[in-house]
């Protein structure tokens, strides 16, 4: 399913075979996760894209050329598809920064397909126990979940702002590792609130709303700056919000006094290998389990309206 330019409806293509680079891998795509980031390049909200462009940064496939380490095992490709391994980011830890990193499914082409080409050396194994459409959301909405967690601190109290594919894997690891959770949705969504209270939130109310008691800590999944003065209100003196999304509409003017009180504001971008690592090991133990609305990869148009339009109880997932 081929973007040719932002704005325009995904079509279904025959594209060339790509030739397979030394230490690339050829992958049968078995599932590709759909990402609110997918949506925001097939909307034009992220800036020069290849194209024309295969979405998709969450693919579950097997070997069919190359990727010898996987041995015919199931591999993951996320988003993090090439880093130059050179620059001061890649030097200390923060691959994820690199200035000249490539992006699968926006630099290069990704999983809404049949087939698609990846460098291993950026690729995970996907743990037993998980189907191909469940271990999909773990690569993107996981891992970028995942991340926002740590980066959050060690909370007690969690509020999560957006209960959709990212909020409802972290949820569980929070609850895991004895968080107390609070989920904030629109208002009226009570399929997502439900869910939120299904996987262990103590609270699940409206963004706007106050939650019970402060919290020590926020992460906002949801692309709406609205959200930032509202997490900040409700986030305790000390405390961090961290925003999870890769564009978020603008952040409105607020007093000072939000801020103030040591709270710390900071975003979170992309992922680092390691951050797959730790995620991939850790969510068979818990074991997250992950809730998925599945659509065939020829019908990947009306499953990013349905996410556009929030209608996903959990993430959304191609099959191929
Ligand atoms: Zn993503
Ligand atoms: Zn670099």
């Amino acid at each position: 399913m081929v973007l040719e330019a932002p704005g325009q409806a995904l079509e279904e293509r025959e594209l060339p075979r790509p030739e397979l680079r030394p230490g690339q891998v050829r992958l049968r795509v078995h599932t590709c996760g759909v990402c609110r980031t997918d949506l925001h390049i097939r909307d034009g909200e992220l800036s020069e894209p290849k194209l024309p462009l295969v979405l998709g940064h969450q693919i579950v496939g097997t070997p069919i050329e190359g990727g010898a380490t996987f041995a015919g095992r199931r591999v993951g490709v996320p988003w993090l598809g090439w880093t130059c391994g050179t620059c001061r980011y890649c030097r200390s830890g923060q691959e994820n920064l690199c200035d000249r990193a490539r992006f699968t499914g926006y630099h290069l082409d990704g999983g809404y397909a049949d087939e698609a080409v990846a460098d291993e050396r950026y690729c995970f194994e996907i743990p037993a126990g998980y189907s191909d459409e469940q271990a999909a959301p773990l690569l993107c909405a996981g891992l970028i979940g995942y991340r926002s967690l740590v980066l959050a601190g060690d909370p007690e109290r969690i509020g999560l702002y957006g209960f959709g594919a990212s909020a409802h894997i972290v949820a569980q690891v929070a609850r895991s590792q004895g968080r107390r959770v609070f989920a904030f949705t629109r208002s009226g969504d009570d399929a997502a609130r439900s869910l939120a209270r299904e996987l262990g939130a103590e609270w699940a109310g409206d963004s706007s709303a106050r939650p019970p008691e402060e919290l020590d800590a926020a992460i906002i999944f949801a692309p709406v700056g609205e959200l930032v003065p509202a997490a900040l209100r409700a986030t305790r003196k000390g405390g961090s919000v961290v925003c999870a999304g890769i564009h978020m509409s603008d952040i409105p003017s607020f007093p000072y006094e939000l801020l103030w009180g040591e709270r710390v504001l900071r975003s979170v971008a992309n992922l680092t290998r390691r951050d797959g690592k730790e995620l991939l090991a850790l969510a068979p133990q818990i074991p997250v389990r992950t809730t998925v609305e599945t659509f065939p990869l020829t019908e990947a148009e009306r499953a990013l309206d349905s996410l556009r339009l929030g209608g996903i109880r959990g993430a959304a997932v191609l099959v191929v």
